[in-house]
């Protein structure tokens, strides 16, 4: 009886179980709801772009570039860089290790290296030789990221038969999102050459279709006069195209369109000035296309990356400034260049088969001589003067200025030898500094190390200034300049600040496994990295702090 009993229940136990998972499995016609296997996931970041692009330039968008996000993807409309500063290489390596520089180590695009005394760039590497170029602007490596990225895991997931290609006319911009496994990394080397480069750290030399590429002198045809795509007149989101906010180029009388100075136009040198054009996207798009069909990424059951990071933005924000009619070219010409791109993974990958996501490193502030002459107080910073009564309180302070070592990303590196020699307590030493500089015109706060080491902030610019804080590399006292306030030329954007003008950023999710819809709640930049990595069902990158955000996931 009692075995007729637990037969029943073992009877009614499958059945009910066999039920719910035939249910389940039906969902979408999925076969397995643990993982999400696109044959490829698209990575881009726009550097320098500010959320409100989207809507800013939304009428002037076709429907296949970021409007194929908006309406049949995900748009997360409320998220931030959680640290500072809010550069290029901290960016990039955020996106893809779903971490901060507190973890990652990439403090800066540039730092004062405490260990060596002297300043290091985030992706450059001596220890490897150029790949393509007779330049050293090849010997890069990711080296100085402490820990693995999405791609990594992805690679380590597939037993590295995954590809991972990773591309930005910026060296940082493909080295940090390929990670330390990267099948390769392209960077376009200007200068003279005009040429897509690599590292020894990667390859021995350019496979044969890079060489193709490069030789066809594709990039001859983008030194041209940068015409808008569409009537100026109808660029009314931005201001007008003739103003005092705007750099110039080299021989040019006022920035205006065209632009078309003898330096944009000579045929025999200085490839440089395509990156400060819209160009620079499309021949990184031209580029992209190329290796999606030379490396066969998506034709397999083993999900290859591809990583693409736009460059362009950023030079030509930093350029003509947030509100400049260039700006607003540069993203509509952006919007056809990802149309292209969609219109080839669609063909060559196939409609369903690959999930893209689209961020930015950063994002940046108006120029703040046009927000004065709109009463918006906006400043900047006259550090000559801050430098010489800096001094005298050192001298007046403690006898000397050997107390401070360096100054890079708005911290103070300090001697901790000529500290203990002179007989002084270094947190006590931190402190007087910190409160010295808040007498100062233009800095808001100042925070110490000492602080950063005690305590565990949640919320506001201590949280973010944490996040960006690294026990090892980073610096004794941590200012903050007051909102609206750079430390810039007259003409043109930046960034670097915790501030919400450049931590607010576009985060899009389109195609395989990706809800429809949108969000007003908080993400962070680290978020994205372990959405990526639930949605695939491979492992975090290791020193990832971020989580998923399930409203995304299918
Ligand atoms: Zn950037
Ligand atoms: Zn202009
Ligand atoms: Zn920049």
């Amino acid at each position: 009886m009692q075995m007729r009993i637990f037969t029943l229940f073992s009877l009614i136990f499958i059945l009910f179980f066999t039920e719910s998972f035939g249910q389940r499995n039906s969902k979408n016609g999925e076969s397995n709801e643990l993982k999400t296997t696109p044959k490829l996931v698209v990575g881009i970041v726009v550097d320098q772009m500010r959320y409100d692009y989207i809507t800013r330039f939304w009428n002037h968008y076709g429907k296949d570039g970021f409007r194929r996000f908006v309406d049949a993807g995900f748009n997360c409309k409320n998220t931030h860089y959680n640290y500072a500063p809010t550069s290029t290489g901290p960016g990039h390596a955020s996106v893809y290790t779903g971490t901060t520089p507190a973890t990652h180590g990439i403090i800066g695009n540039n730092w004062y290296d405490k260990v060596s005394g002297t300043e290091v760039y985030c992706a450059s590497d001596s220890t490897y030789t150029s790949v393509g170029t007779t330049t050293d602007a090849g010997q890069m490596s990711p080296h100085r990221m402490n820990v693995t990225t999405i791609t990594d895991e992805l690679r380590l997931h597939t037993q590295m038969r995954g590809k991972t290609i990773a591309i930005a006319l910026k060296d940082r911009g493909a080295v940090l999102p390929g990670g330390h496994t990267a099948n390769a990394a392209y960077w376009f080397n200007g200068g003279v050459e005009g040429n897509w480069i690599s590292s020894s750290y990667y390859m021995e030399k350019l496979p044969n279709w890079v060489e193709k590429f490069n030789k066809s002198r594709k990039v001859e045809q983008y030194k041209k006069a940068w015409t808008t795509l569409k009537n100026s007149n109808l660029y009314i989101e931005s201001g007008s195209d003739n103003n005092a906010y705007e750099g110039l180029f080299e021989t040019e009388k006022s920035a205006t369109f065209p632009h078309s100075t003898p330096n944009l136009l000579n045929k025999k040198k200085d490839f440089e000035i395509i990156k400060y054009t819209p160009y620079g996207n499309s021949i990184t798009t031209d580029f992209a296309l190329e290796a999606l069909e030379a490396e066969n990424l998506g034709a397999d059951t083993d999900t290859d990356f591809l990583a693409i990071s736009f460059s362009s933005t950023d030079y030509v924000g930093h350029k003509f400034g947030v509100n400049s009619k260039e700006v607003q070219d540069t993203y509509l010409r952006l919007d056809e260049d990802l149309a292209r791109l969609f219109n080839a993974l669609d063909s060559k990958v196939g409609k369903d088969d690959y999930t893209v996501f689209l961020t930015a490193d950063h994002a940046a502030i108006n120029v703040p001589a046009y927000l004065n002459d709109q009463k918006i107080p906006a400043h900047y910073m006259e550090w000559d003067d801050i430098k010489t009564k800096f001094g005298q309180f050192l001298r007046f302070t403690y006898g000397t200025t050997d107390i401070v070592k360096n100054f890079s990303n708005y911290q103070y590196f300090l001697d901790h030898k000529v500290i203990k020699n002179l007989g002084l307590e270094l947190r006590e030493v931190q402190e007087t500094i910190a409160k010295e500089m808040l007498t100062y015109e233009g800095i808001d706060r100042a925070y110490t190390a000492h602080q950063m080491w005690q305590n565990d902030y949640s919320h506001g610019i201590p949280y973010i200034l944490q996040n960006g804080y690294n026990q090892k590399r980073s610096g004794d006292v941590l200012i903050v300049l007051r909102p609206g306030t750079i430390t810039y030329g007259k003409t043109g954007s930046t960034h670097g600040s915790p501030q919400v003008y450049d931590t607010h950023v576009p985060l899009l999710f389109y195609g395989k496994g990706i809800e429809q819809g949108s969000t007003v709640k908080r993400t962070e930049i680290s978020d994205i990295a372990p959405t990526v990595a639930s949605l695939l069902g491979i492992a975090f990158p290791n020193g990832t702090t971020g989580q998923p955000i399930a409203e995304v996931l299918e």
